[in-house]
């Protein structure tokens, strides 16, 4: 019997983990991963510039889901793992033109400014309110207001809203964009009876097992940035993944093969496809296949994020910079959607003497940034640091990446769209479809995502016979 091949069309972190898992399922196989751009990654890089480690895309992955860790102890990066600094458990959000922490416990939670009694009761009863009936999908600020009050979703729903999907609370689906929160009113009739119950099931679980730090979650990344992780996936593939080369077409062929075309005379063949790239791409790849199944995928909207990071002498900053960073809410419709205080976050982002922010700019409000001009972005960030920050000298370092389609939205009706995505794609014998664009923009959503789809792709060749 030959081996099986399979093409992977990517090779951010999804294409990269999902690779490696069926490496590990099929050892006999034969693994090729394409990729458009001219290095591997995705939105996934690190930078090393004047004693600078600039991330491009994500900054960090939390350990409240297991697959990212999981993937790097498989890979043998214990010891490249670092934790966030204990300051980095504080966050703060612009309110009111100052800085104010977001709660952190209880205590911190009765005394936030940020919040009027009124939505403070309401959070202390919010285990009383009955749960809602019938499943009519509900958007992210509808959620928090019907569990609470419209000061919440307006405040630390946008909060949440902000930092991880740059996007609109009254646009994105509840039960997509935070699928966790949302079952925990299903399961337990209350977000904060879930969140105890499953704290105490945790507690349990890891009893008599080492933890180190504070019992929340850990932010996780490695000494010299997420970028080992991806050079790492691509270390251990068999075959090197082939940079440079952008995938514009999958058909199947007469002998029930799968034809991948690339531009000009690129041609590769397989038994079975995997789409990691995102869904817009997606939807040019399959439209000569599956015009329907284009049409579904060219439909998930994304939003552009532009990351300004800026490096200044510690002496210039007035501020000690203890903490994670802060939110801008997206209401206010500022350049800016928030700030990362790298050098606080994770050791050696920036050289003696210095620190780093990381400026995130654009989302769905503002997608006029991402045409704007280095100087006019960096002029800007600095403006927003000299109101908030009291940063009134001139960077000594400065770094812009764009990513014009950076995050996709997971607007209402989006798990609609996503069934009828996989069972059209279902119809394709061989062709899979995975990527941040569909079940969760976090790494870890990718990693989980990149096992799952392993075992579908394993299943099916077996199943085949192939
Ligand atoms: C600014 C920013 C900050 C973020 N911060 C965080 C964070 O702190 N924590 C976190 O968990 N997540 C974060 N995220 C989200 C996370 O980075 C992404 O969801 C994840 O990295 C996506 O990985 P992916 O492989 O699915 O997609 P991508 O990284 O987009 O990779 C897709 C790959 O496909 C390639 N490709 C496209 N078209 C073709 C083609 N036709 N042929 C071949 N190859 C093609 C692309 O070049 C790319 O390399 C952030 C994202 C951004 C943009």
């Amino acid at each position: 019997m030959r081996m099986p091949r399979i093409v992977v069309v990517g090779a951010g972190i999804s294409g990269l983990a999902t690779a490696y898992a069926l490496q590990n399922r099929i050892p006999t196989s034969e693994i090729l991963v394409l990729e458009s751009a001219s290095r591997i990654g995705g939105t996934i890089w690190s930078e090393r510039c004047d004693g600078f480690l600039v991330e491009h895309g994500p900054n960090g992955f939390l350990d409240t889901k297991p697959s990212t860790v999981q993937l790097s102890i498989g890979l043998g990066l214990n010891d490249e793992m670092v934790c966030a600094l204990p300051a980095a458990r504080h966050r703060y959000l612009f309110h009111k033109d100052r800085l104010v922490w977001l709660p952190e416990g209880f205590w911190s939670f009765l005394t936030t400014p940020l919040l009027s009694w009124r939505s403070k009761w309401a959070v202390l009863t919010e285990r009383f309110r009955s749960p809602k009936s019938g499943d009519a999908e509900e958007s992210v600020h509808d959620f928090f207001r019907r569990r609470t009050t419209t000061e919440i979703a307006e405040t630390l729903a946008d909060a949440l809203v902000t930092g991880i999907h740059a996007g609109d609370p009254k646009l994105l689906s509840m039960p997509a964009a935070f699928p966790r929160l949302a079952s925990l009113e299903r399961e337990y009739g209350s977000i904060l009876k879930g969140i105890k119950y499953q704290a105490r099931h945790q507690r349990w679980l890891t009893k008599g097992k080492q933890r180190s730090g504070s019992s929340g979650s850990r932010i996780l990344s490695f000494r010299d940035g997420l970028r080992t992780l991806v050079e790492t996936l691509q270390s251990k593939l068999k075959t090197p993944p082939i940079v440079g080369a952008e995938v514009r077409r999958v058909l199947p062929d007469a002998s029930g093969q799968w034809a991948i075309q690339g531009p000009g005379q690129d041609r590769w063949t397989a038994d079975a496809v995997i789409l990691t790239c995102p869904a817009y791409r997606q939807a040019e790849i399959v439209a000569d296949l599956d015009g329907e199944l284009a049409e579904l995928l060219g439909g998930i909207a994304y939003a552009p994020a532009i990351v300004v990071a800026l490096g200044y002498r510690r002496e210039d900053v007035p501020q000690s910079l203890d903490g994670f960073g802060y939110i801008v809410p997206q209401r206010l419709w500022a350049d800016l959607l928030g700030s990362q205080w790298c050098s606080s976050i994770f050791p050696g982002r920036a050289p003696d003497g210095c620190v780093l922010l990381r400026a995130i700019c654009g989302g769905w409000h503002r997608q006029d940034l991402a045409s704007w001009e280095a100087d006019r972005l960096v002029e800007a960030v600095r403006r927003h640091y000299h109101q908030v920050l009291g940063i009134a000298a001139a960077p000594v370092f400065h770094r812009i990446v764009r990513w014009p389609r950076g995050i996709p939205q997971y607007h209402l009706g989006h798990l609609e769209r996503v069934r009828r995505i996989e069972v059209r794609a279902g119809a394709h014998r061989g062709l899979f479809l995975t990527g941040n664009a569909l079940h969760g923009v976090a790494m870890n959503d990718c990693t989980e995502q990149a096992e799952v789809t392993a075992d579908r792709v394993a299943a099916y060749l077996a199943a085949a016979g192939r």
